[in-house]
């Protein structure tokens, strides 16, 4: 690289991987890809909810983020990180229960991570799956095991961190912590439910996933899932 190195680290100069860059639009975009993939997938989590709850779960998610949308897209708000404090907002008054705070908790925390900044960056998507664990622990009392939406969370966070650690990239730590995501979900299976509605059952919660966890990943799949469709894989030989 030569006389030019000193050059590629200022921003905003050299085409960089890392100069993708995504504005409020692209977060709109984002949560309209959630209530999508929630929506297809609205049944089926009634389904698990009814098997060990009230069988809500799949109303309250796809509305929660139809109503994200709704707010997000009249919101005058062109900063992606006061945007998404905009869709915590909306989440609560849409959704009640146990869902609507914790999942506000997660778009706040998510909020934080974004700042006041014009734009965000690849790492900032990958990022989020860490921040929406941490807002969601912050706000609720389920540990690891406890049979909810944090045993598809945490390890999908902890896949995050670890594969960031390692150098890989944004697309490939949404990749490993959708794989997290997807084991956590079926390790719910063999847990009893320890918090919420279906703690009532005691073990005849056992063989059930949790629908909790399993909008969780949903969550955590739409995430890889719109990243790739911005950056596609990295092509051989990219500086940066
Ligand atoms: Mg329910």
């Amino acid at each position: 690289m030569g006389a030019l190195g000193h050059l590629a680290s200022g921003p905003g100069f050299w085409p960089t991987a890392s100069m993708t860059e995504f504005s409020a639009h692209h977060l709109v975009d984002l949560f309209r890809l959630f209530a999508l993939r929630l929506a297809e997938a609205r049944i089926d989590l009634g389904a698990l909810d009814g098997a060990i709850g009230d069988a809500d779960h799949g109303n309250s998610m796809a509305e929660g983020f139809a109503a994200v949308v709704r707010a997000t897209l009249a919101a005058p708000q062109d900063l992606p990180g006061p945007l998404m404090a905009v869709a915590a907002r909306s989440f609560l008054s849409a959704v009640g229960a146990t869902t609507g705070p914790l999942y506000a908790s997660a778009l706040q925390a998510g909020s934080r991570r974004l700042g006041e900044r014009a734009s965000f960056g690849p790492e900032d998507v990958a990022a989020l799956v860490g921040a929406f664990a941490d807002g969601i622990a912050h706000r609720g009392n389920a540990r690891p095991g406890d049979k909810t939406m944090m045993d598809v969370w945490f390890p999908a966070a902890r896949a995050v961190a670890e594969a960031a650690r390692s150098g890989a990239s944004p697309l490939e730590q949404l990749r490993q912590a959708e794989r997290a995501a997807a084991e956590g979900r079926e390790a719910t299976r063999a847990m009893i439910a320890a918090v919420g509605r279906a703690a009532r059952l005691g073990p005849r919660s056992l063989g059930h996933v949790d629908p909790g966890a399993a909008s969780a990943a949903i969550l955590i799949s739409a995430l890889r899932e719109w990243l790739e469709a911005q950056v596609g894989d990295p092509p051989m030989g990219r500086i940066g």
